[in-house]
């Protein structure tokens, strides 16, 4: 294990030194990988000085996603806390079923649920879990909903008619989770929305009375806190009054923007979350941590327990339910994914979290004053988000961010609303600065003006 821990450690100090002068690794095409790269499993061993080679070779060459030149996605940055709370899980390797199993870090969990919910402002009835990703927590928050509807559906199985409303801005994992929970993609509404990018709450109950008068049981509003492209937040206050109106569970996919819960600042655009029934965040996303690390809350807690508790004499054999939270989990054997986030935060404080949600719309807010003062550029972005959506001189966007990443410059992606396709810049790294994000511009158009052959139309 020393030795191991040595050949990691260079490797780590490589990798950074490297990172420091190429922020963008080599690009290289899938269709050569195999030839590029010494990947093949062979029938004997190799020493310790062949794998660290090869493993050399294998990191320079992936993608860097804590650089100044990633922003492709809502995830981007290091923080260094985090990462070490992660790396102590893989080595202690505890897995959160039972606290028989990992002890303390039981509690460690059931404090950053508890806090959460106490930042909500839900009582004791609240609590939580993890899985692993926002399409997971998602995935929990419908199978809740489904079930709260009808406790039966649990041992009968599917026979009534459901249905499920979102956004067509949300998340694709809601329609794939109507497929996982038996409601069927067929019966998720795609409701319209605004010219922000908000679900339209007229065409929500419109849609709601519509299913009801043709024999449906609508079972969940789903709203997004921070959508894929726009980076929109559903109004909460308004789609809670149209659950309690019907009856129905209400969801909160913040997956990307739920971390607006811990800044002072922002915390607006989530005004009325204390009034859902359950509510997402991927830590992963805003705050920085290393993947995966996604939370569900749920103001009763019941539901956690009547929608994820199955009996196993052979691994509940000690402690309370409380402390067993393989009872409430859709895993069995799980991850220690707590343990990063709660070192963060026990490093950073509240006031740190805030900061680094703080800091992102501030970027945003540079990023997007810019694209707004530049008149080569043409902007889509809406404010109070971390998503800067733009063209530049009217080229595709789709052919620019492809020409960006083949010639290693920088790694950024495109999205649509409604008819239009653009660059989205997310700045969701906190550790960047405001230089970074001017270097980002500067970068793409030296890009464009040395490559301008390959832009003409
Ligand atoms: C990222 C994201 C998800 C999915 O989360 P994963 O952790 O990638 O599974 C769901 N909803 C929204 C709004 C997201 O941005």
């Amino acid at each position: 294990m020393e030795q191991t821990l040595e050949v990691f450690d260079r490797l780590v100090r490589e990798l950074l030194a490297d990172e420091a002068k190429n922020p963008v690794a080599e690009h290289i095409p899938s269709a050569t990988v195999y030839e590029r790269l010494d990947l093949k499993l062979q029938k004997d061993g190799i020493s310790t000085t062949e794998l660290e080679a090869a493993l050399k070779d294998l990191i320079f060459t992936s993608p860097r996603t804590a650089t100044t030149g990633f922003f492709n996605q809502l995830f981007g940055g290091r923080q260094d806390k985090a990462i070490l709370g992660d790396l102590l899980s893989v080595i202690l390797n505890n897995s959160m079923a039972t606290y028989k199993a990992a002890g303390p870090q039981i509690a460690v969990e059931k404090t950053l649920l508890r806090q959460v919910c106490d930042i909500i402002g839900w009582g004791e009835d609240a609590d939580g879990t993890l899985a692993p990703g926002g399409s997971m927590t998602n995935f929990m928050g419908m199978l809740m909903a489904r079930d709260a509807f009808n406790q039966n559906i649990r041992f009968e199985g599917v026979q009534q008619k459901m249905t499920v409303y979102t956004s067509i801005e949300s998340h694709y994992s809601t329609p794939k989770n109507a497929a996982f929970s038996g409601i069927g993609r067929d019966n998720v509404r795609m409701i319209a929305t605004d010219d922000q990018g908000r679900m339209d709450p007229e065409v929500l109950r419109k849609t709601i009375q519509e299913d009801v008068a043709n024999g449906f049981h609508p079972i969940l509003i789903n709203c997004t806190a921070g959508t894929t492209v726009l980076g929109a937040f559903d109004n909460l206050v308004e789609a809670s009054a149209i659950a309690k109106e019907f009856n129905i569970w209400l969801h909160v996919d913040g997956a990307y923007g739920g971390s607006v819960l811990f800044s002072d600042q922002y915390r607006h655009l989530i005004d009325g979350v204390e009034n859902v029934d359950s509510f997402t965040i991927n830590a992963h996303k805003m705050l920085g941590t290393p993947l995966s690390c996604s939370l569900i809350v749920v103001k009763d807690k019941k539901n956690l327990h009547n929608s994820f508790s199955n009996d196993a004499s052979y691994l509940y054999q000690t402690d309370h339910d409380g402390f067993n939270p393989g009872k409430t989990s859709i895993q069995c054997g799980r991850r220690n994914d707590a343990l990063k986030l709660w070192v963060l935060w026990k490093s950073v404080g509240t006031n740190g979290l805030a900061a680094i949600v703080n800091k992102q719309f501030e970027l945003a807010d540079t990023a997007r004053d810019y694209v707004r003062r530049h008149p080569d550029y043409s902007d889509y972005s809406v404010d109070d988000t971390v998503a800067i959506c733009f063209n530049y001189k009217g080229i595709l966007a789709t052919e620019l961010c492809t020409a960006l990443y083949e010639h290693s410059e920088l790694l950024v992606g495109y999205g649509s609303f409604r008819d239009d396709t653009f660059i989205r810049l997310v700045t969701i790294n906190a550790t960047n600065d405001t230089d970074d994000i001017l270097n980002f511009f500067k970068t793409l158009e030296t890009f464009v003006a040395e490559n301008d052959v390959v832009f003409k139309k």
